[in-house]
């Protein structure tokens, strides 16, 4: 064996039902006494009783998927005067207070309410017009992240599984993305794990915590795989996709994945032998138990979008992937994953 491993650093607490508390002191160990609070109004309520015990100066609502560059230059401009960030909310408010911090350098506290993981990766994101850049910056990357399963009671069981399923993109891709090692392999096969055996509970019992914890435990580990890994083949295609067709970006992953698998899997057999040990059963039996979302039509891609959207993969594909990326794999791919076949 010969690697390389980053780990970042962060704290990550996991304490269910104890939000407020965990914030108290993690908010202290920055010595912060004006903190923003990002959260969606829809997550106002929940935001408010966690962040109790907090010198709150400003709350912020403007949250906007994908982060588009105006929405960050309104929240860098109320950030003003800040001397911490707070996210309450998924990947869409994560990635607003990473705006914030990729100019104003403020440390970030984040409490996920989704399983997208992107407070675990110090990946940025911003909008401009249908473009969207990422870029990688120790600046974003959440001070501490303080995970408590009983903020994801609400998600509804459709979200909740698109979420998951991006989680599991992350672990699946992990196997063979560009900066790929054992560690990642491991952290990658207990997400998988952990979602196959926690996401049923969820859509059984949506209220119930074992399967909440189990599925945010696993959300965390496939971002930090992710995180090291870097992008595969099915981030690039997913990033493509939502970019150019505006496509939610949950469901997106959750719909692509089994394509990507089917494509990659033969081609990199180690890899596939250790998704399909930690899957326990066939990725398609799962999804659909499921009831994951299966087509890019019903995403709201147009049909005749696909050859623009392989011309699109094509450059950006990482030359490592296992499989060969052709005009011809991509086509078939995409086609397959519109109509949503298995
Ligand atoms: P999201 O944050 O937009 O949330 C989806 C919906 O769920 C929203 O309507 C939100 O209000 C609602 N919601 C969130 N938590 C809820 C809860 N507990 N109860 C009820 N409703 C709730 O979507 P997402 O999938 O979490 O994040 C997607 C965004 O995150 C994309 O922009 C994506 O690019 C980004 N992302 C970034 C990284 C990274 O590493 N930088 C990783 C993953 C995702």
């Amino acid at each position: 064996m010969k690697f390389v491993h980053e780990v970042h650093q962060q704290r990550v607490c996991f304490d269910t039902g104890a939000a407020a508390e965990r914030l108290v002191e993690e908010v202290a160990r920055l010595s912060a006494t004006r903190v923003m609070v990002i959260a969606t109004s829809s997550s106002r309520a929940a935001a408010e009783r966690i962040t109790a015990g907090l010198p709150v100066a400003h709350w912020h609502d403007d949250v906007v998927m994908h982060v588009p560059v105006e929405v960050a230059e309104r929240a860098r401009a109320a950030a003003k005067g800040m001397d911490a960030l707070v996210s309450v909310g998924g990947g869409s408010t994560t990635g607003l207070a990473k705006a914030v911090a990729l100019t104003s350098g403020l440390p970030i506290v984040a409490v996920p309410t989704t399983y997208a993981g992107s407070e675990a990766t110090a990946v940025w994101g911003l909008t401009e017009g249908t473009r969207k850049t990422t870029g990688t910056d120790p600046r974003v990357l959440p001070r501490s992240i303080v995970y408590d399963a009983s903020l994801t009671t609400g998600l509804p069981v459709a979200m909740s599984v698109a979420s998951g399923l991006n989680a599991l993109a992350h672990c699946v891709d992990s196997m063979w993305a560009p900066n790929t090692d054992p560690i990642d392999q491991a952290l990658a096969g207990e997400g998988i794990r952990a979602l196959r055996t926690g996401l049923p509970k969820v859509v059984a019992a949506p209220e119930d915590l074992p399967g909440r914890e189990e599925v945010l435990y696993a959300a965390y580990l496939a971002a930090a795989a992710f995180a090291s890994a870097g992008s595969g083949l099915h981030h690039k295609i997913c990033h493509v996709l939502g970019g150019m067709f505006a496509l939610p970006h949950a469901q997106t992953h959750a719909v692509v994945l089994p394509h990507v698998l089917a494509l990659n899997g033969p081609a990199a057999p180690a890899a596939q032998e250790r998704i399909a040990a930690a899957l326990a059963q066939p990725l398609p039996e799962l999804l659909a138990t499921l009831g994951a979302p299966r087509a890019l039509r019903d995403l709201g891609m147009p049909a005749d979008g696909i050859p623009a959207a392989v011309d699109a993969i094509l450059p950006v594909a990482p030359a490592s992937n296992p499989a060969p990326v052709t005009e011809e794999t991509m086509t078939e791919l995409l086609r397959a994953a519109w109509e949503g076949t298995r």
